[in-house]
């Protein structure tokens, strides 16, 4: 099962389950969009009008694009629903300031997607997949698998429900992270063109750089996401600073080890002048103990990056793992601090509904979310 995908070829991991989502207004560059509306007898500038109305003011249907003719706001519902993402549920964590949105797939999968409110912005934490093939043995995402990888359509549907929900608060969505359900390397074509769709000008013009792709370490797409022109930034969960360590917490890293990965890391820093964020995930006298703090630092030591060190949240993954103590989480990136790498602690939002990092399973039956 999942951890098996470590040690198969690249294309396999990336070929193996195709998204089969059918084909929605979301899916589509604007490029696409006024191919379909020509088809449909309609000039360009049309396609220009409803990427406005749809991402800019955020409406929820055809039928308030008010500028539209009404035949072709008809042809459109008929023939390109904006999304078959249904809302299902909404839970609320941290006073209101993190939404955990349930939605069901027009396959009956289910998926969630994290709001998160700050005071100087407002982040969205989206699910690239259905479950997940890499099966890190602290994520609760991984532990059924994978059921499908989402299309690019059902990644911005969310991206846009996020922005509706914020803007109900009188507030504007700042940040987007692939760090909801799955691996985004795992599903790379569909992740990026979600961020071209969201950067496009004429339609939500969301910056490049405030969307963070977060992998467990695939090696190709790394380089591959260096050359692209669309600068997203880049998040790796390393969560170890040896092959030792790492083998027994991400399964892939048999296939791209700590040093392939890390020099991996350095190519990018050098062909983009970008920063990488490295998560960690800290589990008590697992990954937490000084020598690793100090063999983290030097691994990282020269690389222009930053440490996020993520105090484990609870899954029934595996319930031996547990959070450090307090003191044990500050000693930890006290040491990594002292070795020259930025470093901060971060706490989780949502944890009490199963909404932090490593929690979101999206199990569902009718009438009840687990
Ligand atoms: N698959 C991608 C992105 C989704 S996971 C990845 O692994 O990077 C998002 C982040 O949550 C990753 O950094 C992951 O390592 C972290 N995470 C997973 N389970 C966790 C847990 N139980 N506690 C804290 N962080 C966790
Ligand atoms: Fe997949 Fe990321 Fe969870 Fe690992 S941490 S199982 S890669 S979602």
């Amino acid at each position: 099962m999942a951890s098996d995908l470590s040690i198969t070829p690249e294309h396999r991991v990336t070929s193996s389950i195709r998204n089969r989502a059918p084909s929605t207004f979301y899916d589509l560059t604007l490029d696409e969009l006024t191919g379909k509306i020509s088809e449909l007898g309609q000039k360009p500038y049309r396609a220009r009008q409803i990427y406005h109305w749809a991402y800019q003011h955020l409406v929820g249907s055809y039928g308030e694009m008010s500028v539209l003719p009404k035949s072709l706001r008809a042809d459109l519902s008929e023939s390109l629903p904006l999304t078959y993402l249904e809302p299902v549920r909404e839970l609320e964590a941290d006073g209101g300031d993190t939404l955990k949105l349930l939605f069901r797939t027009h396959d009956g999968n289910h998926l969630e997607t994290v709001l998160m409110f700050y005071p100087d912005r407002v982040t969205v934490c989206v699910s690239c997949q259905i479950g997940c093939a890499v099966g890190c043995s602290f994520c609760a995402t991984g532990m059924s698998g994978l059921t499908r990888n989402l299309s690019a359509g059902e990644m911005v549907a969310q991206v846009v429900a996020a922005a509706r929900r914020a803007r109900e608060f009188e507030r504007q969505l700042t940040n987007i992270v692939m760090m909801g359900m799955g691996e985004p390397f795992q599903n790379y074509e569909a992740t990026m063109k979600m961020a071209r769709i969201l950067n496009d000008p004429e339609g939500m013009k969301f910056g490049a750089r405030r969307i963070t792709v977060s992998t467990s370490g695939l090696v190709p797409f790394i380089d591959r996401l260096a050359k692209d022109p669309l600068q997203v930034k880049l998040a790796i969960s390393l969560h170890a600073p040896n092959d030792e360590l790492r083998d027994t917490l991400v399964p892939l890293n048999r296939r791209w080890p700590v040093e392939d990965l890390i020099l991996a890391c350095r190519r990018y820093v050098e062909t983009t002048g970008r920063r990488i964020s490295f998560e960690y995930c800290l589990i008590k006298d697992v990954n937490d103990s000084d020598d690793v703090a100090r063999d983290l630092g030097s691994l990282l030591s020269g690389l222009i990056c930053h440490v996020n060190v993520i105090p484990l949240n609870p899954t029934s993954a595996e319930p031996s793992y547990e959070r450090p103590s307090e003191e044990r989480i500050q000693r930890f990136a006290r040491i990594v601090e002292e070795s020259g790498i930025p470093t901060s602690v971060r706490y989780s939002r949502g944890v009490d509904i199963a909404a932090a990092c490593g929690q979101l399973r999206a199990e569902h039956e009718e009438g009840r979310v687990a």
